[in-house]
């Protein structure tokens, strides 16, 4: 199918769908190297087989695409934007005992419980991967209204992280899905980087620098160093997951942007069928309800800030 076929549906989903699946499937390689890969699954790992440090089994997914799912239930069950509804699952995410947990979810999650507060302060440690991972429902939630776009990302942000490159990174993955979602162009997409890159020079990702931790500036220079140099889903994720490192977080974010882009079609049957089918029909069902919500979304509860202006470094 061609990419000017491809329905809003197609192209969340595919966002969806793509991201759980690079999950799935970067799990297996979470924190080993590119050389330890390479010499572990000739021909490079291309299917979706489990085990890893997490030894999941083959078609689980980790905390990205379990967080993601709570933060939709939240949205889902508020039928608009609430903030202690979101901190409320994501507590009962935390209670469910999931295969992992970042340190500052970790910690943010259990301040929230401790004192109620809503917000994380300020912290140098707070640079992980953990907000940008999980936002997907609400760039879906929130299309076509950019100012609910980053006061809602912020706001689910600061829940666990809250440090400025966290926050660029959240909001540069929102941006480009949104406009992946609504039909725009790899160009629109460069023009979209290239306002990021003038605020935050450190995010430059031509030529790669060739880090792959759960640092959020290696996370975003991997996955838009594979988005741009590749052409479908499988080989943006196969390209990402096989570097190593954050596997399944840089594996899912670029399959999040592929998916919306080349949409649910492009992904290879083999992975949809590898893929757990009840995370399958959660994503599935997530995704038509998102985009079914009423539309501005609605915000159920006094908003914790004002929506801010971009900061440079
Ligand atoms: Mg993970």
């Amino acid at each position: 199918m061609s990419v000017a076929a491809l329905t809003l549906y197609d192209r969340a989903l595919g966002a969806y769908l793509g991201f759980a699946i690079g999950d799935a499937l970067g799990a297996t390689a979470e924190f080993m190297t590119a050389r330890e890969i390479a010499d572990t699954y000739k021909g490079g790992l291309r299917n979706i087989v489990g085990g890893g440090w997490l030894r999941l089994r083959p078609g689980h997914v980790t905390d990205d695409t379990q967080m993601a799912l709570a933060l939709g239930d939240a949205l889902l069950a508020a039928r608009g934007w609430d903030l202690r509804m979101v901190a409320d699952s994501f507590v009962g995410w935390m209670r469910s005992r999931p295969p992992d947990i970042g340190h500052a979810c970790r910690r943010g999650i259990r301040r929230y419980l401790v004192e109620g507060t809503l917000e994380a302060p300020l912290s140098e440690d707070n640079a992980g991967n953990g907000a940008a991972m999980r936002n997907l429902p609400v760039a879906i939630a929130t299309l076509d209204e950019p100012e609910l776009l980053v006061c809602c990302s912020l706001e689910q942000a600061h829940l666990t992280h809250h440090h400025p490159l966290s926050d660029a990174a959240t909001l540069a993955f929102g941006r480009l899905t949104q406009i992946l979602l609504l039909g725009g162009s790899i160009g629109d997409c460069r023009r979209c980087v290239s306002e990021t890159l003038a605020l935050h020079p450190r995010f430059r990702f031509e030529p790669w620098p060739g880090n792959t931790s759960g640092y959020v500036v290696d996370t975003l220079q991997t996955v838009l160093h594979a988005f741009f140099r590749n052409d479908s889903v499988e080989s943006c994720i196969v390209d990402v997951v096989n570097r190593g490192g954050d596997a399944d977080t840089a594996g899912a974010l670029v399959g999040q942007l592929a998916g919306a882009c080349y949409g649910v079609h492009d992904i290879p049957p083999r992975w949809l069928r590898q893929l757990d089918r009840g995370i399958a029909e959660r994503v599935q069902r997530q995704t038509a309800a998102l985009l079914s919500l009423p539309r501005p979304l609605p915000l159920r509860a006094p908003s914790t800030r004002s929506i801010p202006l971009p900061t440079t470094e």
